[in-house]
């Protein structure tokens, strides 16, 4: 498909250039024809009229001369002309190439996203409906199967719906909704805010959150999205509650920099090796998790969108880690507005 487009560009750019190389040519050839007419006939008349010096004016030679001029020039312009066809050919089709790169490149992205996306929920819609089906099939089935059957289902649904919402927020061109308030929002009330809201899943798995506002990190106030900023904090400490064994400690450190502030999501987990921690940024990467004790469940989707609402907001996030001793992820958003 590529390949057609690209030829058919090619010769977009070869027509046109041919069109104005044709137009410009034949306007020299008329031209120098003209004047190489005139000229001949001046001095056709200046000999019969006065006669030159030698005496005469020989006809026959002077149109030979004026036809062979005629033909030098025509050649000429063919050759240049020759030219600029296989240039503009060549260089077309290396500029057409160029061109589509771009759109090739974000065709080939969406295919895959579209793509991966099917397959995760395929898997969950498989499993749902081999659920439904032997409920349906089981003629004894009482009130608590079918509640304990529900009740799975439900899970099943939850997840999908989990996958969705990650998914249309990864298909936005924003993650924020062009929803970056003006107005300041207070970094402190956003950690509270996203501690709040993992309490539960610590609370599971005996993990202590630490973080200890200081002077400092309580007085600062950042242009940005308080809803987005506390999606990111809280995808960062599901995580880091996630990838931790029991009873250990996480920590969130806030710190204003100059002309911006960071916080620190720094956790005891079971960390990331150094070729993975290229990838976890990626559209449904997750870490290979077949030697680790347990198995989490995700889609690989929490920190794409974390990056794109930091992006968005002109801050940056980056992760640090180091196998079975732990992982930092550090957010730095501006403290003015873009
Ligand atoms: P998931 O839904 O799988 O958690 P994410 O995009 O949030 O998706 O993370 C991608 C992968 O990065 C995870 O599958 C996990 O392997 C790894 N990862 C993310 N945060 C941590 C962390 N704090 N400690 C160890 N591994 C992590």
């Amino acid at each position: 498909m590529f390949k057609e487009a690209r030829i058919k560009l090619t010769i977009w750019y070869v027509v046109v250039t041919m069109l104005i190389s044709v137009f410009f040519s034949f306007s020299i050839y008329v031209r120098v024809i003209n004047d190489l007419d005139r000229g001949y006939r001046r001095l056709s008349v200046v000999y019969h009229e006065r006669g030159g010096p030698f005496g005469f004016f020989d006809e026959a030679v002077a149109s030979e001369q004026f036809e062979h001029s005629r033909r030098n020039i025509l050649i000429t312009l063919l050759l240049i002309n020759s030219g600029i066809l296989v240039l503009t050919g060549t260089a077309g089709y290396f500029l057409a190439g160029r061109a589509l790169k771009p759109i090739q490149n974000m065709l080939e992205e969406q295919k895959r996203f579209i793509s991966d996306a099917s397959h995760e929920l395929r898997t969950p819609l498989t499993s749902l409906k081999t659920s439904i089906e032997v409920g349906l099939r089981n003629k004894h089935l009482d009130v608590p199967q079918s509640r304990e059957l529900l009740r799975d289902n439900l899970e099943e649904v939850n997840s999908m719906q989990v996958l969705t919402d990650d998914l249309l927020v990864l298909s936005r061109p924003s993650a924020t909704n062009g929803k970056i308030s003006r107005e300041n929002m207070s970094l402190d009330l956003a950690v509270e805010e996203s501690i709040k809201k993992v309490a539960a899943l610590a609370q599971k798995k005996d993990i202590k959150i630490l973080y200890a506002p200081t002077d400092i990190s309580a007085g600062i106030s950042i242009p940005a999205d308080e809803k987005s900023i506390t999606q990111v904090f809280v995808i960062l400490l599901d995580n880091a509650i996630k990838y931790s064994k029991m009873g250990t400690q996480v920590q969130v450190i806030a710190a204003q920099l100059p002309g911006s502030v960071s916080v620190k999501f720094k956790d005891h987990g079971i960390g990331i090796n150094p070729e993975e921690l290229l990838h976890i940024f990626d559209r449904f990467y997750r870490v290979d998790q077949s030697r680790s004790a347990e198995v989490v469940d995700g889609f690989g989707l929490g920190l794409p969108i974390a990056k794109k609402i930091i992006e968005e907001h002109g801050g940056k996030i980056v992760a640090e880690s180091s196998p079975q001793s732990g992982t930092v992820f550090t957010v730095t958003l501006p403290l003015n507005s873009k």
